[in-house]
């Protein structure tokens, strides 16, 4: 994602935020989520991780930069990396394809995928008419083994409500207009069940080997924001 699309996806999310969220205040209170993990509240953990990381920042022992940067590198590269790996496997060998839409938890740890926030995985298929975008509704539950950490954007108010309320507009915001006879299904993530977007291969890529393939499939685009492009691979920065 360029600089440019991140300015504009913070810009619009931030911007739509307020309006939007009260909207699902009535519907979040009545979200069933036991675990832990899936609360509004931070856990303990993140709580004395987050004030760790000010007493260093404050001693200038830590560069928040460089700590955004290592946490973006593990949003955008190395988690996603493995999810790109089950797509162009997906797009290349149609066997995995329909074991993957069929049993996506078994499928991904045929790739040696799996664990911890991935443990019942569903993967849903986009084509010409049906694209799929997947949020949590409640905070932000996400397929941790193939797509890594979740971005901040992910977690926002804004994204959480605007996703359900107007996906399509919000699709649109973020630059990915489509067309009116395609219909936008939303997922909803919970403590129990992940998704991973299957995008369509894009054209032009016969020729490309699965490595070459999965070099092009973006984290974006395995969440619903985003279709893969040819030149998606190269300007995944
Ligand atoms: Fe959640």
């Amino acid at each position: 994602m360029s600089t440019t699309r991140r300015d504009l996806l913070a810009t619009a999310l931030t911007a739509a935020g307020a309006a939007a969220a009260p909207r699902l205040a009535g519907a979040e209170e009545s979200h069933d989520h036991p675990e832990p993990e899936h609360q509004a509240v931070p856990s303990d953990p993140a709580l004395r991780t987050r004030a760790l990381e000010s007493v260093l920042v404050a001693r200038g022992l830590v560069d928040r930069a460089a700590l955004d940067a290592l946490v973006d590198a593990y949003e955008r590269e190395i988690g996603p990396r493995n999810g790109a790996r089950v797509i162009a496997r997906a797009w290349v060998d149609e066997d995995y394809k329909r074991r993957l839409l069929s049993n996506a938890t078994a499928a991904i740890a045929e790739l040696g995928f799996g664990g911890e926030e991935g443990e019942q995985m569903v993967a849903v298929e986009n084509t010409p008419r049906v694209h799929n975008l997947v949020v949590c509704t409640l905070c932000s539950c996400y397929p941790w083994p193939v797509l890594g950490l979740p971005p901040l954007w992910y977690k926002s108010a804004a994204y959480r409500s605007r996703s359900v309320i107007d996906p399509r507009g919000l699709l649109k915001e973020l630059g990915l207009e489509l067309a009116p006879e395609v219909d936008v299904r939303v997922w909803d993530s919970t403590a129990e069940v992940r998704y991973l977007v299957l995008p369509e291969r894009p054209a032009g890529t016969a020729k490309l080997s699965e490595a070459e393939l999965a070099a092009l499939v973006t984290r974006d685009a395995m969440v619903g924001i985003a279709r893969v492009t040819v030149a998606s691979g190269g300007a995944r920065a």
